[in-house]
This record gives structure tokens, C-alpha cells and sequence, in this order.
């Protein structure tokens, strides 16, 4: 009997591990991807014996991994080799002072003191509150595939709800804890790792936070891409077929299925299944008949874009860590402007990444490699269109920033910039709206309220990738791939 077949349109992070697991099961696959090199948001550029990641920097939830990593049939430990970061951030506070959180307790000690007398035992005591909660959230609602409504609005997560005081927003929960904005604030930042606005999001995102504190912030030696890497390596292992530099352009259909794809070069392949791991919103509108699906898809809320800078500089400043973050004075107001109004700050906050510090073999010796990360209103028509003299503005604004820690000859020792702005990530990855983190993760579009991993209407066609359930992050993207290849499985014949 002729094995069955699978076409998978995006070689992220989402498409190769679904491709993986369809292989694994007997399914010969192809994966189609529209640039040179596969990774999609998670990519690496090389230039100069400078190594940066373009897309994720931060290795969060080790575990996620470690447990997707086994799903494909593999030890993780087989193919990353991590490093543990610690202190895992240092954060500038808008007066220039600065804590760095750590695991080390002693030093933790310290440095809250400094900022508020006793908030040491209440920074405890937020710890293991939130850990009460850490498990069940990562059970019941991250790491749980939704089929019916009755697995995500059930009693079970009503009650983790009601015990985590999870309707309350995540500032005013830290409030209870520090008085101090600039300690709140150093706690809530992480929640737009997947562009959340720590005022209006739920207090159950403390669980970034706390992985962080209590799993740790890691890097891959060699930088995140070696997560892609190994992707790459085990989809060999399994004979899938990786077609670069080959952009869909329609997906053909007939009644309730797929018939065919269209690339680009005019050639059409056809598949038993297809998976689209593209921007769910741009696959609806710009490659499938643009149906009431697609326009319900498109109207859904987005999240924020940003700003890069990559410098290759010839120094290295010492005030600078792995993980750097730069708050502002208004927090509220910032967040609000960049995710709620789509505008780009006057003064954002923004961050600075200096994976060298970890990884030596990311920089030449002596010299240092660095990212900033500005995240920025996304793109809609109101937004402006003058993004070289919005990023000389921001740049500006950067240097500003550095000078007042003390480094003030930063921009001389730039050796060359590379930069993207939203409209970048709009061409290079047809990311809707230049939307670097997809449909916007708030309560109304997660869990069960995500869109789901199957075309409602064509039998032969599914979603994997950043847009489905768990959302954004290169840990929850596996995990939706995981999930895509199981719906694909019960459904089909395939077993
Ligand atoms: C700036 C930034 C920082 C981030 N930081 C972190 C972090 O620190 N930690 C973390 O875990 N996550 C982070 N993320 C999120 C993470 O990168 C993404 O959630 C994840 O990589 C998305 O993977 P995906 O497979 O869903 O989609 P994608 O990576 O977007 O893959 C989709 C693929 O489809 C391809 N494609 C598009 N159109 C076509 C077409 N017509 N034909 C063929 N191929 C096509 C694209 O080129 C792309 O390769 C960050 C993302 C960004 C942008």
C-alpha cells in the first residue's frame, strides 16, 4: 500500500515539527517554504563572526521542550546543549536604577531591600503563591488540547481561576505584594513576551515570572536556531523533504477539499493533507477563497509588531548582560500605546540582548554582538510610513538610554546595523498587520477560543503554528504541532 502524503505549506518552527510527527507515523511529507532558510520567526543571520537570533531569544519553559522533544522520539540533550543564565535579566528602571533577578536568593535579598524595606519575604511569598498555580495552569490550559467547549469552560478551571484570583490584572496583583512601581513593573514585563499588556491581562500570566525564577532562563549553545537545527536534523532522519525558496500562491480547492497547491515557479503538488503553517489570517485572505472563515479569522485582534537593531560592535560593555530590559516611567501608558492604540512611543521601553555574554563563540573575541528588540504599535492604515526616520528616532532614543547607564560611546563602536521594521516582518514572513506575535493572546482568543487546528470547511486541510492553541513561543508552538499531527491522526485513516 503507497504511503499517505502530506504537504506542509511554512518551514517555522510549527510546520517542521508537524512534519516530523506526520513522517514518524508513515506519512511521506513535504514542507514548502517561500524563503531561503528554514526557521521562519526563528532565524539566525551570520555576518562577520557576529551570530544573531533574529526572532527568539529567550529558552523559557525548559520543560515544554524537554517534553516535546520526546513526543518527536528524541532526547532533547541529544541536540542542545543549554546554558543556564543567571541573573537572568538586568532591568533599567526609568531613573536608572536597575535590579537584576536572579535565583540567588542572597543577592534577591539585597537588592529588593534596597527598593523597599521587607519586600524580600513578600517576593517569597508571591514565589509560592504563584507556584501553587504554575502546574495547573501549564496542565489545564497550555499544555491541553481543546476539542470541546466543555475541556476549556469547565469546573476544574473555574476553580484554578477563583484560587488564582485570575480576574484580577496582573499590576493590581502585584500590588498586593509591592508597593514600589518599579518592583511591579519587574514582574510584569514578561507578559509581552507574547504581547500582552501586563494592566489589562490576567494575573496567571505571573506564571512567566515565575518559570523564569524558579526553572530558569536558558540559551542554546550556538543561540536559539540550534532549536531549528535540530528540528532540521530529525526531519532527515525521518525523510521529510524541505523545498526552500518556494512561496505557495494559492491553495486550490473542490467541494470540501483541497485539490492542490500552486508555488510560486508555476508547479502544483497535490497531498492527502495539507498543513498550513503560514499567518493563519494571510493563508485565509491571500492563498484560499476568501470565505466568511477567513473574514471572521481576519477580523480578530492582532498583536503588537517591533523595531530590530543588530550591531556588530568592537567593544564590550560589562553594564550589559544577556538580557537586558529598559522600562519607562509610565508603564501603563507604554504598554497601552504599543498594544492597545497600534502607535509607536515617543519613549518605549525596549530590550537588549548580549547572547556573547553567555555563549563566548556568538561574538569575535573582544567584540560583542547585540539585538534590540522595540516593540511598536502593528501596522494598520493609519501607520505612518516613514520607517527609516522612525527608526533614527527610536536608534536615537536607545543611545540615550545606554549613555544615561554610562555608555557613552556606544555608537562609535558599531562596526554595521542591520535592522527590521514592521513592514519587514509583513514581506518576509506574510505575517498579517507586521504582527511579530500573531492573533493577540488575550482571554477572548486563547485556549478553546483560539482558532481551532481544522479548516471548518475543506476535510483535508489544518493549521499548525503560533496562531492555534497555545499561541506564541517557540515551546507552545511544538506543542501545537503536537496536537495538529494527533487531530490529523484520529481523523483520517491514517492510524
Ligand atoms: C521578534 C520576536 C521575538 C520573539 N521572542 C521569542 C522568545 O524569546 N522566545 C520564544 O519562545 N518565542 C519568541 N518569539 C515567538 C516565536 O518566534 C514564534 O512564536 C514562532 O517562531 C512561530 O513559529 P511558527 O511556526 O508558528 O510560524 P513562523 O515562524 O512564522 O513560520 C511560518 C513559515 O511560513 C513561511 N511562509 C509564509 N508564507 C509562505 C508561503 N506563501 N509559502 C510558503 N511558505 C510561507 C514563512 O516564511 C515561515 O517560515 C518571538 C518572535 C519574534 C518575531
Amino acid at each position: 500500500m503507497s504511503k499517505p502524503t502530506a504537504l506542509v505549506i511554512g518551514a517555522g518552527v510549527g510546520g517542521l515539527a508537524t512534519a516530523i510527527h506526520l513522517a514518524r507515523r508513515n506519512f511521506d511529507v513535504i514542507v514548502l517554504e517561500k524563503n531561503q532558510k528554514p526557521g521562519g520567526r526563528c532565524n539566525q543571520i551570520t555576518k562577520d563572526g557576529h551570530c544573531f537570533d533574529t526572532g527568539p531569544t529567550f529558552y523559557i519553559f525548559p520543560e515544554l521542550y524537554e517534553a516535546m522533544f520526546t513526543a518527536l522520539g528524541e532526547n532533547i540533550n541529544d541536540h542542545i546543549k543549554l546554558i543556564r543564565i543567571d541573573p537572568s535579566h538586568r532591568i533599567f528602571f526609568h531613573d536608572n536604577s536597575s535590579i537584576q533577578l536572579t535565583s540567588d536568593l542572597a543577592l534577591m535579598r539585597n537588592q529588593l531591600e534596597d527598593f523597599e524595606p521587607g519586600s524580600y519575604s513578600r517576593f517569597l511569598s508571591y514565589l509560592n503563591k504563584t507556584q501553587l498555580y504554575y502546574e495547573p495552569v501549564l496542565r489545564q490550559i497550555i499544555t491541553k488540547d481543546f476539542s470541546h467547549p466543555q475541556d476549556y469552560f469547565n469546573f476544574g478551571n473555574l476553580k484554578l481561576l477563583l484560587q488564582a484570583k485570575g480576574w484580577q490584572n496582573h499590576c493590581s496583583y502585584l500590588g498586593k505584594f509591592f508597593h514600589d512601581q518599579r518592583l511591579k513593573d519587574a514582574f510584569v514585563f514578561q507578559d509581552s513576551y507574547i504581547g500582552l499588556n501586563p494592566h489589562r491581562t490576567s494575573s496567571l500570566f505571573s506564571i512567566f515570572s515565575v518559570s523564569e525564577l524558579t526553572k530558569g532562563v536558558w540559551l542554546p549553545k550556538g543561540g536559539m536556531y540550534q532549536v531549528v537545527k535540530a528540528l532540521l536534523k530529525i526531519a532527515s532522519k525521518y525523510g521529510v523533504k524541505i523545498r526552500c525558496g518556494l512561496p505557495v500562491e494559492k491553495i486550490v480547492t473542490e467541494g470540501s477539499r483541497v485539490k492542490k497547491i500552486i508555488c510560486g515557479d508555476g508547479r502544483s503538488y497535490t497531498a492527502d493533507i495539507v498543513v498550513a503553517n503560514t499567518d493563519l489570517a494571510y493563508t485565509c485572505r491571500q492563498l484560499l477563497p476568501y470565505d466568511d472563515f477567513g473574514k471572521r479569522i481576519n477580523k480578530k485582534r492582532f498583536s503588537c509588531s517591533t523595531i530590530s537593531f543588530f550591531w556588530g560592535l568592537k567593544k564590550i560593555y560589562p553594564a550589559i548582560k544577556t538580557h537586558n530590559i529598559f522600562l519607562t516611567k509610565d508603564s501603563f501608558d507604554g504598554y497601552d500605546r504599543v498594544i492597545n492604540k497600534h502607535l509607536i512611543p515617543e519613549k518605549p521601553h525596549f530590550y537588549v540582548h548580549a547572547p556573547a555574554r553567555t555563549d563566548l563563540s556568538l561574538a569575535p573575541s573582544g567584540q560583542d554582538t547585540i539585538t534590540a528588540i522595540i516593540p511598536v504599535g502593528h501596522l494598520t492604515n493609519a501607520s505612518p510610513k516613514k520607517w527609516r526616520a522612525i527608526k533614527q528616532k527610536i536608534r536615537r532614543y536607545i543611545f540615550k538610554r545606554l549613555y544615561d547607564i554610562g555608555i557613552t560611546d556606544f555608537e562609535k563602536q558599531i562596526k554595521f546595523e542591520l535592522s527590521f521594521s514592521p513592514v519587514d516582518w509583513l514581506n518576509e514572513y506574510n505575517l498579517t498587520h507586521g504582527a511579530t506575535l500573531g492573533i493577540h493572546h488575550d482571554l477572548l482568543q486563547m485556549g478553546y477560543l483560539r482558532p481551532g487546528r481544522r479548516h471548518p470547511r475543506y476535510k483535508n486541510l489544518y493549521f499548525t503554528g503560533s496562531n492555534t492553541h497555545p499561541g506564541s513561543g517557540v515551546p507552545t508552538v511544538l506543542l501545537s504541532s503536537h496536537f495538529t499531527a494527533n487531530a490529523i491522526l484520529s481523523d483520517s485513516n491514517y492510524r
